[in-house]
């Protein structure tokens, strides 16, 4: 069948009331550059739909990038056909005679968004529905569980027909629901926590410790590829990369062993809320999960929360390994999470962090040392890059600071 249409369905957002012109406006959007490599289609946003008019482009195509796009619950190949009954007979059977097969049944599911159409839903079933029973030989109705469902949408400019109903990814157009900053690892969980929250409509912008020379430029290279992964979902994505040799250093001369770990996911909290405030955003994402490792028990959260009362958010925080897994496959961001290069974390591990920090002792700890301008320093030295999904990069030290 030659589609000329793909008609999309919001889901989610319809239920939105005074902020659907806000959310249809970043759902456009995020079509807009999912669709850029189909230079030639046209997309015309409604209240309730959006269409895609294919234009030339390959339809199949099209349809693999909209099911990646957050905000669209669900999508039909649609072809358009003039308020007439006799083209609409021939649209109606030509669709239908192409899904069929011996033995399959079909229903009409009309629907009549313009009320001025000369036929009502009645009516509109029994005129295609006879014209399709009169011209295919053995072809019967199922009203309850058919195997081809013809939807007849009758709009005020056109009629829109369609039999396939494809799911969509679900979720709020991102930037519908404001920014957040991602610390990104070159782990597994950071980048899935990242793609969750996204899907919930956040922007987001990553934030990456990186300690050279004891991490190599081929880690950087890892996040940065994580971060293009992302940034597919939004066209592109800014990464700030923030040098933390010297306060690893310092925290490894400063503070006992078994709280360095502690100490540092402070210090990445505070320079990472530092750079949030910076940019405007309102939150922070980690991948944490809870008992995972030693910086992920209660009372290391509870410790390392305390320098900050920016929300933080942590999508993973509950789920099962396994899952976060099957979701980092799906994604395309596992086979580059387990490149063998270390973070920086890795690197200065202890060799028996506390799983039970106290706030009182990392506190003293930290106290003997003036680490505020060894912060100040690390943000204004912090490194922005725009990430864009394809191999071309406009790395720039942007001057954000
Ligand atoms: P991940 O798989 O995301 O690396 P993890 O299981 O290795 O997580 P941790 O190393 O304890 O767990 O890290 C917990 C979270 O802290 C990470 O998910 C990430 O959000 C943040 N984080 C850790 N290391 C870095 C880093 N070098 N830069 C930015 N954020 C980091
Ligand atoms: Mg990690």
């Amino acid at each position: 069948m030659n589609y000329d249409h793909i008609l999309i369905r919001y889901g989610e957002i319809s239920t939105k009331g005074r902020n659907r012109n806000k959310f249809v406006d970043k759902l456009r959007k995020s079509v807009r550059i999912a669709l850029a490599p189909f230079p030639k289609v046209k997309i015309r946003a409604e209240r309730d739909r959006m269409y895609v008019k294919v234009n030339g482009e390959d339809a199949q195509e099209i349809n693999k990038a909209l099911k990646n796009i957050f905000g669209i619950q669900s999508f039909s190949p649609a072809i358009k056909v003039k308020r007439d009954i006799e083209q609409m007979k021939v649209a109606a059977l030509a669709l239908v005679k192409s899904f069929y097969k011996e033995g399959k049944t079909f229903k009409i599911t009309p629907k009549r968004s313009d009320k001025t159409f000369e036929l009502d839903t009645e009516g509109i079933n029994h005129t295609f529905g006879g014209h399709i029973l009169e011209n295919i030989a053995g072809i019967k109705v199922n009203v309850k569980n058919p195997d081809i469902n013809l939807k007849i949408e009758v709009r005020s400019d056109a009629i829109y027909m369609s039999c396939e109903n494809i799911l969509g990814a679900g979720g709020l157009p991102v930037g519908s629901s404001g920014k957040a900053m991602l610390m990104l690892s070159g782990g597994i969980d950071s980048p899935v926590a990242g793609y969750f929250t996204m899907k919930r409509g956040v922007e987001i912008e990553a934030v990456h410790f990186f300690s050279p020379p004891y991490t190599s430029e081929r880690s950087k290279e890892k996040v940065i590829d994580l971060a293009k992964k992302l940034a597919e979902i939004f066209g592109s994505m800014k990464l700030h990369i923030v040098p933390f040799t010297t306060i690893q250093q310092t925290i490894k001369e400063q503070i006992p062993e078994n709280y360095s770990m502690t100490s540092t996911r402070r210090f990445m909290l505070r320079i990472t809320d530092e750079i949030r405030k910076k940019q405007e955003a309102l939150a922070i994402i980690t991948g944490d999960n809870l008992g995972q490792v030693a910086s992920q028990t209660l009372e290391s959260m509870y410790a390392i929360n305390e320098v900050t009362n920016t929300p933080i958010l942590r999508p993973l925080l509950t789920m099962d390994k396994n899952d976060i897994i099957k979701i980092a496959k799906d994604i395309d961001t596992y086979d580059i999470s387990i490149r063998p290069f270390e973070d920086c974390c890795t690197i200065f591990v202890p060799s028996s962090p506390k799983t039970k920090p106290k706030r009182e002792k990392v506190q003293h700890y930290e106290s003997f040392f003036d680490f505020e301008h060894l912060i100040q320093e690390a943000v204004q030295k912090t490194e922005t890059l725009t990430i864009k999904p394809d191999s071309k990069q406009d790395s720039e030290f942007d001057d954000l600071f």
